[in-house]
């Protein structure tokens, strides 16, 4: 090992951070090793670990490719003694640091901003594996690890229902591109800073049901509930109450687009800088791109074309089943198996999320 260490210079363009030797803190590596792996250990694809930190007065990324651990490591470690550095807690998919490069979330979180959510963590049905305290008095970060991935908007909604739930903060942290604080880092904002540490790291899965059996729905659903029931068995839905919903409210759910009062949002499927996507006010009315012409008259309809999954045959049912998940939980489709049956079915391999952009970017002050 030479003893000498050449100063580098940090651009927002991924740098080659393994090809010098480091100074081992050899706690403080082995833990964030072994929390990345945890975080991104069983992403199959081709992915990348976010990070980003406080450079000045604004923030620099890299992204390192998920296996390369022990680089992010050191980037992390080195990082860390200087200036606030986070973790993108999903990986991406591409050197993008935004929605769109998320297509499959292993975690859940919750970012908890008080000592009484601390508390309520052990009401949960299932306890996170990974603990981190913030730096901030008080403040932690849980973090459940699922046996099967999810879409981003399927893990914002867990999020979100597991922060109302321990009363933790419900905000901008659920969202999917969300960073995280890394454990044996410093928290800047104090001085000295304030160490972040790693309380708990256990190698525990579980399925995002179990994870959020018995907690409320998300708000945003339990809105949606109410619409769905006020309109249940019309003729002119078939009996379905999902095909009855107000599309400004499926578009919220799904892409974290809100409608607002032109109805035009920025079409999920490609750059809409000028917003293109018409979202109509009635149910049947649906929502039209007068860019690219996608087209759907339903929430089945714009699941299916964000999930990539088929609006007919096996396809259909998961497609179903998720958004049933998703808007009724506990409820059964028109005609579906029971409840029973369907948890001895296997859950198919979870398909690409939503391709958005969304609110995730600003830098939490966590
Ligand atoms: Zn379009």
């Amino acid at each position: 090992m030479s003893a000498r260490r050449t100063p580098r210079r940090w651009s927002p363009r991924p740098t080659p951070v393994n090809t010098e030797p480091q100074h081992r803190r050899y706690g403080a590596g082995v833990e964030v090793e072994a929390y990345l792996g945890l975080l991104f250990g069983r992403e199959a694809g081709h992915a990348f670990i976010e990070l980003r930190w406080r450079h000045g007065q604004g923030m620099r990324h890299a992204f390192i490719e998920h296996t390369r651990t022990l680089a992010a490591t050191r980037t992390i470690l080195q990082l860390g003694r200087r200036t606030d550095i986070y973790v993108g807690v999903a990986p991406r998919t591409r050197r993008h640091g935004g929605k769109d490069a998320i297509d499959r979330v292993w975690t859940l979180w919750a970012d908890l901003d008080n000592r009484a959510a601390r508390n309520a963590l052990d009401q949960l049905p299932v306890k996170p594996a990974v603990l981190v305290a913030s730096g901030t008095p008080g403040h932690a970060h849980a973090y459940f690890l699922l046996t099967t991935p999810v879409t981003a908007a399927a893990a914002e909604i867990a999020n979100r229902r597991l922060a109302a739930q321990l009363g933790a903060d419900g905000g901008s942290v659920t969202n999917a591109a969300t960073i995280l604080r890394p454990p044996a880092t410093f928290s800047h904002k104090t001085t000295p800073p304030a160490r972040v540490v790693l309380e708990r790291l256990e190698p525990r899965l579980a399925s995002i049901e179990a994870i959020t059996e018995g907690i409320a729905a998300d708000p945003a659903s339990t809105e949606v509930r109410q619409s769905v029931h006020g309109r249940r068995g019309r003729a002119s839905d078939g009996g379905d109450p999902l095909r009855a919903l107000d599309p400004a409210l499926y578009f919220e759910v799904l892409t974290g687009e809100t409608v607002g009062r032109s109805r035009k949002i920025s079409c999920p499927w490609h750059e809409d800088r000028t917003p293109s996507l018409h979202v109509y006010k009635e149910p049947a009315g649906g929502w039209h791109c007068y860019g690219c012409a996608r087209h759907g008259h339903s929430v089945y309809d714009l699941a299916s074309q964000l999930w990539d999954l088929d609006t007919r045959g096996p396809q259909f049912l998961e497609l179903r089943r998720r958004l049933y998940d998703l808007f009724l939980p506990g409820h059964t489709p028109p005609g579906a198996p029971t409840n029973h049956a369907r948890r001895e079915r296997q859950h198919p391999q979870t398909r690409r999320a939503p391709d958005i952009d969304g609110p995730g970017h600003d830098i939490p002050d966590l």
